[in-house]
């Protein structure tokens, strides 16, 4: 099944510039801005500004230049935030939730870069 993709959404607006973010990094194909929530004192999400679901969506679908820059953002931001390893940092954790499984709120593909103290292990006991 096609992944469809609902120009709505939140992050759809924020990168029509209909919605203000906090913006941390832009570039041809990236927008990194601080999540509106904070789950951690470091909390910045990472989006293409390609219309793309999902990470398997994005990851199967987008250009080599989109899924490069991606890739280059997320690391800029790691290590501006200071908490990359390679920075003396003590580390993060990248999350990307899909779906209802996953409880993706907004449809947009993101990379949620959370850091700043101890993140606890990676997933809690089943419901
Ligand atoms: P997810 O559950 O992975 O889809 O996460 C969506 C994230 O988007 C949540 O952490 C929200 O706090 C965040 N969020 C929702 N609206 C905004 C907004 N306008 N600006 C920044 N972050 C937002």
């Amino acid at each position: 099944m096609p992944h469809a993709y609902d120009d709505q959404n939140i992050f759809a607006k924020i990168l029509r510039g209909e919605i203000p973010n906090d913006t941390v990094i832009e570039t041809e194909h990236t927008l990194a801005f601080r999540d509106i929530g904070p789950q951690a004192p470091v909390h910045v999400l990472v989006i293409p500004k390609g219309p793309y679901v999902s990470y398997d969506h994005f990851a199967a679908e987008a250009s080599e230049a989109e899924i490069v820059d991606f890739a280059r953002v997320s690391a800029r931001v790691i290590a501006e935030a200071g908490i990359g390893l390679g920075e003396g940092g003590q580390g993060y954790r990248v999350i990307s939730n899909a779906g209802s499984h996953g409880t993706q709120e907004v449809p947009h593909y993101h990379l949620h870069v959370v850091g700043g103290r101890a993140l606890g292990r990676m997933l809690a006991a089943p419901q």
